[in-house]
């Protein structure tokens, strides 16, 4: 349920409904709007009884929310979510690129894409210092040393830090070096770790399952905004199709519904979506028409070099041929960057 305060109620009648949905053993989660704010209710076992709140001064309504993912739905809140960084706004009127190399392969590296993505306006630079690699024998990321690199390079560049966890041991390490938390297909439903980032104070970038419907990839973000982390990304990343022309099928026709059901911004990884890097552009620009928020984008300074995707990565040549195109065509979709 959702309770909506009347557009001039008192900090006090807020606390007010917040001390009542508690004392029924609830969770009251406050989410200011524009003009109203809504108290959303989570952790009813069976229907809750309205006329508990219609009765308290300062509220306006009580709105019965139909979908099983309450923090994440349109229903509990109408407004595009907004994330604020120092580096910039993720969410409506922008479109956001976030990229770098697959894996944090050294300090050198690393700190040449950082100092390209910055010349180019990129803001984000994402790495993974561990690495979930379908066999155990492939290089699985300089761990607790990538966390050190990529908050080199953002000291020295000011560039926000993307980076995968992947277990619930290193949450406070990649927490502390992470500017946004990155959780990975293969993880989606892995719930403890979905617990744990809904402790964290930093954003999340969630990734979709590569089998997983539409209500499961929010039935996820809601794991996370039931622990207290409203700041949610989600991100498209192809799922498993039968089709084998390439590695995953990049569902863009997940956006127009997810945007419809969901407030939470959404991203795009056309490189993982794909596979190859010769269909990164044209996915790119189609997710900005489709109304994505911003894209996640493989790019390495040798790719071919790359110790993982490194087929699908693009060289910084090709990713600033992407983000000329992006830029003329942002203001077609109402959209800076
Ligand atoms: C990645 O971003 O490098 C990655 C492993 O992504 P995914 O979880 O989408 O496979
Ligand atoms: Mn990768």
């Amino acid at each position: 349920m959702l309770v909506v305060m009347q557009s001039h109620a008192a900090p006090a009648q807020i606390d007010r409904v917040v001390r009542v949905i508690e004392g029924q053993g609830m969770s009251a989660h406050v989410m200011p709007g524009a003009t109203r704010t809504a108290i959303g209710i989570t952790g009813n076992t069976g229907a809750v009884d309205k006329s508990l709140f219609e009765v308290l001064d300062g509220v306006e309504e009580t709105i019965r929310v139909t979908k099983p993912y309450k923090l994440a739905s349109r229903e509990m809140k109408r407004d595009d979510t907004t994330i604020e960084f120092a580096q910039g706004t993720v969410g409506p009127k922008t479109f956001t690129m976030i990229a770098g190399p697959c894996s944090v392969e050294s300090e050198t590296m690393m700190m040449k894409t950082a100092e390209h993505l910055i010349s180019r306006g990129v803001k984000f630079l994402r790495a993974g210092a561990f690495k979930p690699r379908s066999s155990p024998y492939s290089f699985q990321g300089l761990g607790l040393e990538g966390l050190r690199i990529l908050e080199k390079c953002r000291s020295k560049t000011g560039i926000g830090i993307v980076t995968e966890l992947m277990d619930t041991e290193h949450a406070s390490a990649v927490e502390d070096a992470a500017d946004i938390i990155q959780i990975g297909t293969r993880n989606m439903q892995n719930f403890s770790l979905l617990k744990r980032v809904g402790k964290c104070r930093k954003p999340v970038l969630l990734k979709r399952g590569m089998s997983a419907t539409l209500e499961e990839w929010l039935m996820a973000a809601e794991y996370i905004m039931a622990g207290g982390n409203y700041q949610v990304i989600l991100c498209e990343r192809g799922v498993r199709t039968f089709s084998d022309h390439s590695r995953n099928t990049l569902d863009l026709s997940v956006i127009p519904p997810a945007k419809a059901l969901c407030h939470l911004p959404l991203f795009v990884d056309p490189s993982h979506g794909t596979g190859k890097r010769a269909y990164v552009p044209a996915m790119s620009l189609a997710s900005l028409a489709a109304g994505a928020d911003g894209l996640l984008i493989e790019a390495h300074p040798e790719p071919d070099r790359a110790m993982s995707d490194g087929a699908q990565s693009l060289d910084f040549a090709g990713l600033d041929a992407i983000l000329a195109r992006l830029k003329s065509l942002a203001p077609a979709f109402d959209r800076t960057m």
